[in-house]
């Protein structure tokens, strides 16, 4: 065997692996069936602005270990989430504060807005909520139900608010604070430089081959390597052979623009029904935070993101976390746990949602397993 560890990804679970194994001391090779690294958080260069090709990705953790690690691949800026909410031209604060009740009612202290809250919930007069439009209405009340949720809600999941089950929404966070920041995580930012050339720090010194499809030439990677840490789906590693697990889509329509400005913000929600996409992405603000240096390109990059029903083929992004796919993925892990030389790792190998933090300390988990 000429590898230790064929790594077949080269996103975050991959690619912090390979990175590890290397330093233990191990051979690796990571092999790719995309044309670049990064996996879902590669970022392209376009005009000098870092473009988010597979969604908006934002680091946010409460793991220390993480954050400290993580430190050593790229410089993190102090870009903080704050996204827009734009209804029929109606600019509101996100998520949901103080900014946004002065806004929606001209209510000035934090005791205005939870009595203006109270009023209209009481109003509704909702005792047992029986769909999505009854609880969200019965947590926040009609006027930021309809202004704020309603479209936005209807356009993510295809349907109307009231055909929708009320378990959807829990609980709406409301903050009687003046505080845009989205993210309660302790730490925050976005790799200066881009996803990818931290990516790529992580790969340094290890062979990675792009355009490589590790099933398609599945006999001949096998013979390379002792053990396999696969990132890939599940359901096509075995072929698909108990049938297809589902996943939530987005399509993503993204223009070069000839202005140095379009939105003045990374993330601006589009709230109402009519407008077909939830949200547009203006990536060059990741990058440069609230500074003045954004203003240095005269162009930007503008991405709008179209909710998508997902069929097989298309890029899996979220997967769906009911009873028939998890019952599903139970089978298939049962058949992943007989593979005695292959680590399934991921969130395709695991089919399961991992923001970045999780998927890294995930990994490290598994180099824990593995290697020490
Ligand atoms: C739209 C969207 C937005 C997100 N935003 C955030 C965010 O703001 N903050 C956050 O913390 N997290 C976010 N995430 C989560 C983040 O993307 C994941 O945590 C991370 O990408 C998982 O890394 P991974 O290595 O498991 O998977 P991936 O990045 O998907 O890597 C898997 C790799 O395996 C390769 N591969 C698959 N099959 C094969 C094969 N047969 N042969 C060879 N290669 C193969 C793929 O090409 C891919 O490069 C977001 C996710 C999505 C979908």
């Amino acid at each position: 065997m000429k590898y230790d560890y064929l790594v077949v990804g080269s996103g975050l679970f991959g690619s912090i692996f390979a990175h590890e194994a290397k330093k233990a001391g191990k051979s690796v090779l990571v092999i790719d069936k995309r044309p670049n690294i990064a996996g879902n958080v590669y970022t392209e260069d376009v005009e000098g602005i870092h473009v988010h090709k597979y969604g908006a990705h934002i680091f946010h953790t409460n793991n220390q270990e993480v954050w400290e690690y993580i430190q050593q691949f790229a410089t993190f800026n102090r870009f903080t989430n704050s996204p827009v909410a734009n209804y029929k031209g109606e600019l509101y604060s996100l998520p949901f504060n103080m900014y946004t009740f002065n806004k929606m009612w001209g209510v000035v202290t934090p005791e205005e807005a939870q009595a203006k809250i109270e009023e209209q919930k009481k109003a509704a007069n909702i005792t047992e909520p029986k769909n999505l439009e009854e609880q969200a209405i019965s947590l926040v009340g009609k006027d930021i139900y309809e202004k704020l949720i309603k479209g936005y809600t209807e356009k993510q999941w295809g349907r109307e608010c009231k055909d929708l089950p009320s378990f959807i929404i829990k609980r709406l966070p409301v903050r009687l604070t003046f505080d845009n920041n989205y993210f309660n995580a302790l730490y925050q930012g976005i790799p200066m430089g881009g996803y990818t050339k931290m990516v790529a720090n992580m790969l340094d010194g290890i062979e990675v081959r792009l355009n490589e499809d590790y099933l398609a030439k599945k006999d001949e990677y096998d013979s390379l390597a002792e053990k396999i840490i696969y990132t890939g789906p599940i359901d096509a590693y075995f072929n698909y052979s108990l049938g297809n697990l589902e996943y939530r889509s987005v399509r993503f329509e993204t223009e070069l623009l000839d202005k140095p400005n379009y939105q003045g913000n990374a993330a601006v929600n589009y709230t109402d029904r009519e407008t077909p996409y939830t949200r547009i992405i203006e990536h060059k603000w990741f990058e440069f935070g609230k500074d003045d240096h954004g203003n240095d390109i005269p162009k930007t990059v503008i991405s709008k993101e179209y909710s998508s029903e997902w069929k097989p083929g298309d890029e899996p992004y979220y997967p769906v976390n009911d009873e028939k796919n998890g019952a599903l993925y139970a089978k298939y892990k049962e058949l992943a746990d007989k593979e005695t030389n292959v680590v399934f790792g991921g969130r395709l190998g695991e089919y399961k949602y991992y923001d970045m933090d999780a998927v890294i300390a995930s990994a490290l988990d598994c180099v824990k397993r593995e290697i020490h």
